[in-house]
C-alpha cells in the first residue's frame, strides 16, 4: 500500500530528529517528538496514533479536552501548550499530562489546587522569553530561577524543566541562542532543583537548531499535519 502523506510526514520529522541527533553527538532517541494537533480533527489524531505517535500539544483547553474525550480509548498523552487563562485552569488541570507555559506563580498554584487526586502530579515547564520582546509570553531568565523555586514546592505539580518559543530567526546559528540560552539556564538551575530533565524547544522551521543545542522534546505542528488554514477552534 502506498504511505498516506501524514505516514511520509511522520517518518521525515522522525528522520529530521535522528539526523540532528547524530549530527550533534546526542543518542539516539534522546529527543522525543510533540505532535501539535491544534485545529485538527480528532480522526487525525487517531490515525498519527496508529502510525506510532502517541503524545499530540494543544493550544486550547476546550478544544484539548474535546479530543482527549473524543479518543478516550487510546493510550494518549495529553500537552497543553498554549496561554494559559486562568479560567481555563481547571479544565487543563483534569485533562492534561504536561504543561509547557507556565509563566505565574498564580496560574501554578490554580493549577496545583485543581490537579484531580486521583492522578499524578501534572508535569509543568516554565515558559521563558529568550527573545527580550516585550510582546512574548515567558518569563524574563533573571526571574526565572525564583519562580522555579515556589512552583517547585506546589504538591500538584512536578518540576521538569523549561520552554522557549523564540523570535524567528534567518539563519540556524541565529536561531540557536536563544536555545542556548535556555540550555544554559537549565543547567545554572539544576543546582537548586536536581529533577529538571526536559527542554521543550523547536518547532516545524527550527527544529535542528534545538536538537542541536539540547531540546529533549519538539513540537511540531505543521511539518506533521501540514498547514493550519483556520487558527480558530474547532
Ligand atoms: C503551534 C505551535 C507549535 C507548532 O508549530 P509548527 O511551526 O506548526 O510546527 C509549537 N509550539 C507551540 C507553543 C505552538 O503553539
Amino acid at each position: 500500500m502506498m504511505p498516506t502523506e501524514l505516514e511520509r510526514n511522520i517518518s521525515e520529522v522522525d528522520r529530521r530528529i535522528r539526523a540532528a541527533e547524530q549530527a550533534s553527538g546526542r543518542a539516539t532517541g534522546a529527543v522525543s517528538l510533540l505532535a501539535v494537533s491544534k485545529t485538527k480533527p480528532s480522526e487525525l489524531v487517531r490515525e498519527a496514533h496508529r502510525l506510532g505517535l502517541s503524545a499530540f500539544g494543544e493550544n486550547y483547553a476546550q478544544e484539548m479536552a474535546e479530543k482527549a474525550a473524543a479518543l478516550a480509548d487510546l493510550p494518549l498523552c495529553w500537552h497543553f501548550i498554549g496561554p494559559i487563562q486562568s479560567n481555563k485552569t481547571a479544565l487543563i488541570a483534569e485533562v492534561s499530562d504536561w504543561v509547557h507555559g507556565i509563566d505565574r506563580l498564580k496560574v501554578a498554584r490554580r493549577l496545583s489546587e485543581q490537579r484531580p487526586d486521583h492522578k499524578e502530579p501534572l508535569n509543568v515547564l516554565v515558559q521563558v522569553n529568550t527573545s527580550n520582546e516585550d510582546s512574548k509570553s515567558g518569563v524574563m531568565p533573571e526571574a526565572a530561577p525564583e519562580l522555579m523555586a515556589s512552583i517547585n514546592e506546589l504538591p500538584g505539580l512536578r518540576l521538569r524543566g523549561l520552554m522557549t518559543i523564540p523570535a524567528p530567526a534567518n539563519s540556524q546559528a541565529a536561531q540557536r541562542e536563544p536555545f542556548r540560552q535556555l540550555r544554559e539556564l537549565m543547567l545554572r538551575l539544576s543546582d537548586a532543583v536536581p529533577q529538571l530533565d526536559t527542554l521543550s524547544m523547536g518547532m516545524s522551521g527550527d527544529l535542528e537548531a534545538a536538537v542541536t543545542e539540547g531540546a529533549t522534546i519538539v513540537r511540531v505542528g505543521t511539518d506533521i499535519f501540514g498547514a493550519r488554514y483556520n487558527q480558530a477552534r474547532l
